[in-house]
């Protein structure tokens, strides 16, 4: 298994070199700024994210700044995404507890990450990943599916993302001091080869590999 997973990991990072997408939020160490790329990147596209991402941070630049933002004008500019009523608040909440509980600084640490308000073990995982490289995955869905269709490792829980198991088989994927190459691989390989439907496994650099496509999708309804 180790062997596999060494080839998958080289796969996709030679594949990645050559087909990554470039996103603002890809550029950045400061963690409020990923925090916000992340928030915002929910239940929308990146498309429509990179729309208002520069603007929003040249107006609300910190935590501070988002704290006291006016929440009418928030809800103006988060109308492209949609849910704009509910994100605007959230942020609000996120900026005010940054701003009441650490004086203004996103804390470092996993725990502390996980309790503010709208910050997930994904978006934690995003900030320790992309600020210093830390050693940890970035599982939802897509790279749950891959792992699937690779590796056959199935969840049995209704929520495979709340598994454990899972969690601990993408850690052992992520190549040591290389975790925010290897997260945006997998985020860019499975939005753009290994798609939910209609894979495109012809031309997969990693189909050698995959059990998915030894055994043919029917295996894997
Ligand atoms: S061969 Fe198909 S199913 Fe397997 S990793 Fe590639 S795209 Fe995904």
């Amino acid at each position: 298994m180790q062997n596999k997973k060494n080839q998958f990991i080289r796969l996709l990072l030679d594949w990645w070199e050559k087909n990554k997408r470039d996103f603002p939020w890809r550029h950045t160490k400061d963690p409020y700024s990923i925090l916000i790329a992340e928030m915002l990147l929910r239940k929308t596209t990146a498309k429509q994210v990179e729309k208002i991402y520069s603007q929003f941070l040249s107006l609300y630049p910190d935590p501070n700044s988002l704290a006291n933002a006016d929440i009418n004008d928030l809800k103006e500019l988060l109308k492209p995404l949609g849910m704009e009523h509910k994100r605007a608040e959230l942020l609000k909440r996120f900026g005010l507890y940054i701003k009441e509980k650490y004086d203004g600084e996103i804390p470092l640490e996993l725990e502390k990450l996980l309790e503010l308000p709208g910050v997930g073990m994904y978006a934690a995982n995003a900030v320790l990943s992309f600020t210093s490289s830390k050693n940890v995955p970035l599982l939802d869905t897509n790279f749950i599916r891959v792992i699937y269709r690779v590796f056959g490792i199935k969840s049995q829980k209704s929520r495979a993302r709340d598994d454990r198991k899972i969690w601990e088989f993408a850690e052992t994927l992520i190549p040591h001091g290389n975790s925010k190459n290897f997260n945006l691989a997998i985020l860019d390989f499975a939005a753009l080869v290994c798609r939910a439907k209609k894979p495109k496994c012809s031309e997969c650099p990693i189909r050698n590999i995959c059990l998915y496509y030894k055994m043919g999708d029917k295996k894997y309804k």
